[in-house]
């Protein structure tokens, strides 16, 4: 009597662990990583950075705490983000040699292994919730240029004419030429109470970029990946370097195939193969049981993140 009184406690036990994971959310989001050093920041914009970040992640939280999908809350995040001057992505994007504003962004879900993008815009005042168009109602994964604009007009999206994306500072770091250190891409990971992932990463790219360059925030696997059977990541780098190393699959391979942790995967990936190599850079990225990570090695990532278990922070150097 006593083994089965114990035995029943034991598998209401488990119910009860189970239905509280089935409950649990995970959100981590960057605005980019670079060379940031405190010392080059005053108080007051170390604060407004971290508001930014944290009205950002209210967002995601909003969403995921109320039963919302992981896809929702990565692009919901990344919108706001993407309105956000501050950053480099939507209004706030870097500007290119020719002193004008080129778009990339990507989102992905893990559950069905489904993702959308777009490079190359300079008229769409989300870019984000366009490339979730070209996944939800196109045949195809990557549009560029004057396709994805027509394409965003066609479904209804929000159009700005190309001054919208103008910011004085951005236009500043131009006639700088500080390509190195002017990052900021916005990104986004979640997991949802249902249990799937979701990824979004959008940028304006580097500063003074030329020939159409296209960096890795849009390419699925380099800089944006989900899948439920291992992990979400989005990067924020130097792109050509997040491309040729496929950062953000290598990151879920390790972990599918050689058993790996997020954290170990992760910083497999950016403290040892891109170091090796002077690729620059960060990822954020939640995992299929709620873990996160963020990580980088640069000076500094802006970032946050928030968990169903009260967990919460936003940072900004390493
Ligand atoms: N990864 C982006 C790109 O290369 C830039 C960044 O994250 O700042 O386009």
């Amino acid at each position: 009597m006593k083994s089965f009184k114990a035995i029943l406690s034991f598998i209401v036990l488990i119910l009860l662990a189970n239905s509280l994971l089935a409950q649990s959310w995970s959100i981590v989001l960057h605005g980019g990583a670079g060379g940031m050093k405190k010392e080059n920041f005053t108080q007051e914009q170390i604060d407004s950075y971290q508001a930014e970040l944290l009205k950002a992640l209210e967002k995601g939280k909003n969403i995921l705490a109320n039963g919302g999908t992981s896809l929702d809350a990565v692009e919901q995040v990344v919108r706001y983000l993407e309105d956000c001057p501050l950053f480099n992505a939507g209004k706030g994007a870097v500007f290119n040699h020719d002193g004008k504003n080129e778009l990339d962004a990507a989102i992905m879900e893990g559950k069905n292994l489904m993702a959308g993008a777009i490079a190359g815009v300079g008229d769409i005042k989300n870019p984000i919730s366009t490339a979730r168009l070209v996944m939800e109602k196109s045949v195809h994964v990557m549009m560029v240029g004057r396709g994805a604009s027509d394409f965003a007009r066609s479904m209804g999206a929000e159009m700005v004419d190309s001054s919208y994306f103008f910011t004085q500072p951005r236009w500043n770091d131009l006639q700088k030429v500080l390509s190195k250190e002017k990052m900021g891409t916005v990104g986004c990971v979640a997991l949802d109470i249902h249990g799937n992932l979701a990824a979004a990463t959008s940028t304006g790219g580097m500063t003074n970029k030329r020939y159409n360059r296209v960096g890795d925030a849009p390419i699925i696997g380099a800089g944006t990946y989900a899948n439920n059977a291992t992990c979400a990541v989005s990067a924020t780098g130097h792109g050509e370097f997040f491309i040729r190393y496929t950062v953000a699959h290598d990151i879920s391979a390790l972990m599918e195939y050689k058993g790996l942790s997020l954290v170990d995967a992760v910083n497999l990936v950016i403290n040892s193969k891109l170091e090796k190599v002077d690729g620059r850079g960060g990822v954020i990225a939640v995992d299929k049981n709620g873990n996160i990570c963020m990580d980088m090695n640069t000076s500094g990532m802006f970032r946050a993140y928030e968990k169903s278990t009260g967990e919460k922070g936003v940072g900004i150097f390493k």
